[in-house]
């Protein structure tokens, strides 16, 4: 049962993040644990168990869209529908996943939605007030791989760094990323 490992190493990775997390949330007043809503920084957990991956991105909505409030015209309704569909595709997460099966993608958009606060139902209260997110679950299959490059940076240039934290049944490690190194190395 390979998902069940799932919510154990998240939990893990989630409480292993503020060492690595930035600290520069604090102006939106509030101090919720994994809340760095840092625009221009994307952040990315990894779980490898197996062949299976497990990923989770956090992204301020600024980075992928622009804007992070619900859409008011036509053309943003448009953009965040766009993105959305973009962000569940594999080649817009990795450059060159060869070796890679995407089997699920989830990707919600918590402070975009025209109600303002009905992400608080959703589990998504990291959120910071008033700034839209993309949040992304994937679950992969990848056979022996030791680096993925990652395609995020490029889809969406306004992310500058893609902070990754990730973990395998025996190694952990941190990673930041960046447009011109978007290859993550980690040791199985
Ligand atoms: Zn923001």
């Amino acid at each position: 049962m390979k998902t069940l490992i799932f919510p154990w190493a998240m939990s893990a990775l989630l409480v292993a993040w503020p060492a690595a997390a930035h600290d520069k949330h604090d102006h939106h007043g509030n101090s919720q644990r994994h809340n760095a809503h840092e625009h221009g920084i994307a952040r990315l957990n990894l779980v490898m168990h197996d062949d299976t991956l497990m990923l989770e991105l956090q992204s301020p909505a600024a980075n992928i869209v622009g804007f992070e409030h619900a859409p008011q015209t036509a053309e943003q309704k448009q953009q965040l529908a766009q993105a959305q569909q973009q962000l569940a595709l594999l080649p817009t997460l990795l450059k060159s996943p060869h070796r890679c099966q995407l089997h699920h993608a989830d990707v919600r958009t918590p402070g975009m939605s025209p109600q303002p606060d009905d992400h608080h139902h959703h589990g998504d209260s990291s959120t910071a007030e008033g700034h839209g997110e993309f949040h992304a679950d994937y679950v992969l299959s990848c056979e022996a791989i030791e680096l993925l490059t990652f395609n995020l940076m490029a889809m969406f240039p306004a992310i500058q760094q893609l902070e990754v934290q990730w973990i395998t049944d025996k190694h952990q490690g941190y990673q930041r990323l960046t447009p011109a190194q978007p290859q993550l190395r980690f040791t199985r």
